[in-house]
């Protein structure tokens, strides 16, 4: 169960006014708030314990890098990979993603080469892949989804061939909500031995995550958006194709020894960690594993769908609005456009009332083009909004539609 009143006072930064009114925070798939513990974290580390990691052998550096190797297991744990080798310290979801398209990509793809993604990925799950067909000559296909958001799988068998490099397909959409059926994307792939990218940017604060469960290859995912700190995120893979491939980027720490002729790379994970990390704030994801962990996982996602359910019904009550994604199986966000006004018109007018959404082409140019469309307005939630807070939404939404009557 989860105690709102409790939760509430865990995140200080909802207690802000905006424009006068108490804000209502409801941008949490672009990022979420931060609880005490997290920033406590960050707090103590600056005052008492900052040295760097892996290098010292001094007091302080030791200590660093103890916290920052406990925070690698408990990740660990979190996603339930079997070796803290598997698990390698990123700047987001972006950075993984990067990481994977740029490495793997430098050893197992080449020239006529195909890399399938899908049509509902966000930009940092598309770019990449783009960048390296440029380079090598390869080229990317699309899992298209319907009109309800629901990714067409039973194309997947059409879209394989023996040219195929890797899938790489998003665990739950930023726009739709959708929570794809991965582990059956995973398990069609392997049967013709193609790995499996899984982005996880959207679902691990929702949902739990298993990777060996999962038996995916890679799986990517950012810290800020788990209530912890920006600038980090995580990078799983599976170690025997980590093994195979190239270091990301070269610097210190990723190494085993240097000379002029010749340099020899670290054992996994830090050979894909090349120089300073951001090991305050790795500490600090720790920290809101911690409190993810001791807030239930579960009581979570039990009270998002409830939130999620809430905010579906009554929306879809005000004349005129449409939400995008109507999937059985969603993570707690609604994407919508009301009437014919402008996403950043309702976007503005809701700000001013202290209520935060997103508006825009949400990363996902590509997706909105499906439905012919530039922009939409999105409202995401986590675990520490109310009920009164999607009241608001609805009655601010209201408003303005009859405010463009
Ligand atoms: N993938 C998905 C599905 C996302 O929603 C996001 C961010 O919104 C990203 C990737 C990129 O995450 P980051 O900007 O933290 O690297």
């Amino acid at each position: 169960m989860i105690d709102i009143k409790n939760i509430r006072k865990d995140f200080p930064v909802l207690n802000t006014a905006v424009y006068g009114n108490p804000l209502i925070y409801l941008d949490n798939a672009a990022t979420a708030q931060k609880p005490e513990c997290v920033i406590q974290t960050v707090d103590e580390l600056y005052r008492t314990c900052n040295a760097n990691i892996h290098r010292g052998v001094h007091f302080m550096s030791e200590q660093c890098t103890e916290k920052y190797e406990q925070a690698r297991e408990k990740i660990r744990q979190f996603i339930n990979a079997e070796k803290k080798a598997e698990i390698i310290f990123t700047s987001g979801t972006t950075g993984a993603i990067n990481t994977v398209a740029t490495s793997f990509g430098e050893r197992f793809v080449s020239s006529e080469d195909e890399i399938i993604i899908s049509e509902m990925e966000h930009h940092s799950n598309i770019v990449p892949w783009q960048l390296l067909c440029e380079r090598k000559g390869a080229k990317i296909k699309i899992i298209p989804f319907d009109d309800k958001g629901i990714l067409r799988t039973d194309l997947l068998d059409e879209l394989i061939n023996e040219r195929t490099k890797i899938i790489a397909v998003t665990h739950a959409s930023n726009v739709l909500g959708t929570i794809n059926p991965i582990k059956q994307i995973i398990a069609k792939a392997h049967k013709y031995n193609i790995p499996v990218l899984v982005d996880g940017a959207q679902a691990v604060p929702h949902e739990n995550v298993d990777v060996r469960d999962l038996d995916c290859d890679f799986y990517v995912f950012s810290g800020h958006k788990l209530y912890a700190p920006t600038g980090t995120g995580v990078l799983y893979g599976k170690e025997k194709l980590l093994e195979q491939m190239p270091p990301y980027q070269g610097g210190g720490d990723m190494i085993a020894t240097v000379t002029f002729e010749k340099t020899t790379y670290a054992p996994l994970p830090l050979k894909f960690e090349a120089g300073t990390l951001n090991f305050t704030d790795v500490i600090a994801l720790g920290a809101a594993i911690d409190y993810i962990n001791k807030t239930g996982l579960q009581n979570i996602a039990e009270y998002e769908h409830q939130l999620l359910d809430y905010a579906t019904r009554k929306l879809l009550a005000i004349e005129g609005l449409k939400i995008y994604g109507e999937a059985a199986e969603k993570v707690a966000l609604v994407s919508f456009l009301l009437n014919n006004i402008h996403h950043l018109d309702t976007g503005m007018i809701l700000d001013k009332k202290g209520i935060a959404v997103r508006t825009g082409a949400l990363c996902a140019e590509p997706l909105l083009a499906h439905f012919g469309k530039t922009g939409m307005v999105r409202a995401s939630f986590a675990f520490y909004n109310t009920f009164d807070e999607i009241d608001a939404l609805c009655e601010n939404l209201e408003k303005i539609s009859l405010m463009f009557k």
